[in-house]
């Protein structure tokens, strides 16, 4: 038997070559292998006669090898292995090409399963590449067949293969308590496991995601509401607002604040004061202006002789805010730095050593420290830190967070807490997950900006659509083109990205300079290219979906995004916020392979609402049940794999029972495995 936390080097016939192959998929340990889910299922499960095969349709048969044998193609590139196998009705033959070695796997005489989908060449059924297997076992063929997301060198066979094996031998521990687990009608977790890889007819795999779905949802909100009860039992020390230098410092902005963001301000600074440890989530569109709310709470610290501190999720977006907000702080005598791996500066000195920069924290000569999670990893020491901001905060790890906080403890004290999101929650769902967390909303756009022109572009317009881009290159503009995640091994986006650079520069705009950004690249190859986009060295930008939103290039009035109808639309609208944000006219063209009536009813709503909140609840009812866009494509990117935040019964389901467990027991006494199962995921990291 083995558990789920062993390496997967342990398992059976894994050697280490495999091991490293697994290991780009993001497989180490056991449990990894176990969760890495099939995006699709291929339906081999019915059994023909070889007399009964329709052409074009995926079958299985079941015969005996009567001949195998290799040969060379005829221009002699390809080693092609022919076989007939014969069962009683019929035979049929089979090829596959550059598998060699297959005739030393399968013999004249063996029984063996043959599945793939009925091809001809021209005078008879034949079966092309068919995935084959000896007629003892049913791993590969004769049942519902799991297709997983691949990397170089690694084959669908020896990944199902893995999976099966530790299925078998895997003891899995149920920490769900039995009560809730009969009470949502769930499986059993090893069921769930065992049928998502698999299942024995397509509907085993909807229970098996609810069961996914619900555990992640039921420990996220479970843990939400134990850190709330933690917190209340914290006390931080209260932040004296001073109005007159608020004032003006905001009066001394080149714009005056929006109604709602001196709401915020106002609830932030009113949180600050009290002897209770703030909790505030800010919440507002992309481009709505929380950068200046920060700046104002960071300020309000300073003025009370504090420190403060923002962590932001990737080095692009801890740069641009650390600049931003130096541009907004200018007039104030507060000093500004910012950490990340690469780079460290401040606007005392410039760029500045490791220890200059930590020295500098620790004497308190640095006000308000911007940074990435090196925030957290290299030795910081503050002098007085009364306010943790984090951007995007489902992707740190709850650790990384605590930690970022207690190193603002001062005794018994700790800082005041505010996180920031660009994904418009509509407020019921927020307030179902985080039940006492407080929401600041941005809902208006500062004034002046006009609404981004946005158009769901067919096909035969895309040649045209194109020359009115270069039209806006050539007044000066710049454009960016996003490209989804197809391939799921491609994690980063690297492949899906290059190829549309190399058709975007060589086919469409072999003038222009055409720019390239996906995961793959090192941290100093993305600044550079964000350098050079953002003075305009670079006219298009290719990027990834999952690159980072949050850039602002102000010259950008181009927003292309293909594939469309693989984006929920509160990520569409996210990406559209990338553009639009001068008062120059802005564009955001919509490409999509699918032409249903669901995607055009999707986009076309997105035509003519500009309002995230709103989309937001769209997405929400024009969601099918149990669909799923994908993690990070569907706009609501929360550190979960299988749920989000639009699983709307299920989250007040989890909600409830989480609420029974934490009254219950709140130290979580009498859920064992409940307590040492939340201790793994709060150590879980995600790094960049
Ligand atoms: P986000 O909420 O996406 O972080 P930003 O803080 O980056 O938005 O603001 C977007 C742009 O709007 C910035 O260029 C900022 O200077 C500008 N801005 C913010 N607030 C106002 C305002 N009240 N009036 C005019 N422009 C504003
Ligand atoms: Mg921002």
């Amino acid at each position: 038997m083995i558990n789920l936390t062993e390496s997967v080097e342990n398992l059976n016939r894994i050697g280490q070559a495999t091991a490293k192959k697994l290991s780009r998929l993001g497989i180490e340990t056991v449990a990894d292998l176990l969760f890495h889910i099939p995006f699709r299922y291929e339906d081999f499960s019915k059994i023909y006669h070889v007399a009964g095969l329709n052409f074009g349709l995926p079958a299985t048969i079941c015969g005996k090898v009567e001949i195998i044998s290799n040969r060379r193609s005829f221009l002699k590139r390809k080693i092609i292995t022919e076989a007939v196998v014969a069962d009683k009705t019929g035979s049929i033959k089979a090829i596959w090409f550059n598998q060699p070695y297959l005739v030393k796997n399968i013999f004249p005489g063996d029984q063996v399963r043959l599945s793939g989908i009925v091809r001809s060449d021209n005078y008879n059924l034949i079966f092309i590449n068919p995935v084959y297997e000896k007629a003892g076992n049913k791993i590969h063929t004769g049942r519902i067949v799991p297709v997983y997301p691949l990397t170089a060198g690694l084959s669908q066979k020896q990944l199902r293969f893995l999976i099966y094996f530790a299925l078998k031998n895997i003891n899995f521990s149920e920490w769900l308590p039995e009560d809730i687990r009969k009470r949502n009608k769930l499986p059993f977790l090893a069921e769930a496991v065992k049928k998502i890889h698999f299942p024995a007819d397509i509907f085993q795999t909807k229970t098996a995601v609810k069961r996914l779905k619900f555990d992640e949802l039921f420990l996220f909100i479970l843990r939400a509401i134990l850190d709330e009860k933690e917190l209340q039992n914290e006390r931080s020390s209260a932040v004296k607002i001073n109005s007159e230098k608020i004032k003006e410092l905001v009066g001394s902005l080149p714009f005056s604040l929006t109604a709602d963001q001196k709401k915020s301000v106002w609830e932030i600074l009113r949180d600050m004061e009290k002897k209770e440890p703030m909790n505030r989530l800010l919440n507002g569109d992309v481009g709505s202006g929380k950068t200046v709310v920060c700046a104002l709470a960071a300020f309000n610290a300073f003025s009370a002789g504090r420190q403060a501190v923002l962590m932001a999720p990737t080095e692009i977006l801890a740069r641009q805010h650390f600049e931003n907000l130096k541009r907004m702080l200018e007039k104030s005598e507060i000093n500004l730095s910012l950490i990340t791996r690469s780079e460290k500066k401040t606007t005392i000195s410039g760029k500045v050593t490791k220890t200059a920069a930590a020295g500098l924290i620790l004497n308190g000569k640095v006000n308000f420290i911007i940074g990435t999670h090196a925030l957290i990893q290299e030795d910081l020491v503050f002098k007085n830190l009364a306010l943790v901001i984090v951007d995007e905060q489902h992707r740190f790890g709850v650790r990384q967070r605590k930690i970022l906080r207690d190193k603002g403890k001062k005794g018994e004290l700790l800082p005041h807490f505010l996180s920031l999101t660009a994904t418009p929650i509509p407020r019921t769902l927020a307030l179902t997950v985080f039940k006492n967390l407080k929401i600041s909303q941005i809902k208006t756009l500062p004034p002046g900006r006009q609404p981004v022109l946005t158009k769901f572009v067919p096909e035969s317009l895309r040649q045209k659509t194109y020359r009115f881009i270069e039209n806006e290159i050539r007044q000066g503009r710049q454009a960016f083109i996003i490209c989804p995640l197809i391939d799921p091994s491609d994690k980063l986006g690297a492949k899906a990205a290059e190829e549309e650079f190399k058709k975007i520069k060589n086919e469409i705009f072999p003038a222009l300079n055409v720019g390239l950004l996906h995961g793959k690249l090192r941290p100093k190859q993305k600044t550079e290219v964000m350098a050079d986009f953002a003075v305009n060295k670079i006219s298009i930008l290719i990027s990834t979906s999952v690159i980072e939103v949050g850039v602002d290039i102000p010259n950008a009035t181009v927003m292309v995004i293909e594939n469309a109808d693989r984006f929920g639309l509160a990520q569409l609208h996210q990406f559209r916020g990338r553009v639009g944000r001068e008062k120059n006219r802005s564009y955001c063209f919509l490409f999509s392979e699918t032409d249903s009536d669901r995607t055009r009813e999707r986009l076309k709503f997105l035509e003519q609402c500009s309002d995230g909140f709103s989309l937001a609840e769209k997405d929400l009812e024009l969601r099918g049940p149990g669909e799923i866009y994908g993690g990070l494509q569907s706009g609501f990117e929360n550190g979960m794999k299988f749920a989000d935040f639009f699983d709307y019964d299920l989250i007040i389901a989890a909600r409830k029972e989480a609420e029974a467990v934490a009254e219950k027991s709140p130290d979580l006494k009498k859920y064992p495995r409940l307590r040492d199962k939340l201790k793994i995921m709060a150590d879980n990291v995600h790094y960049e």
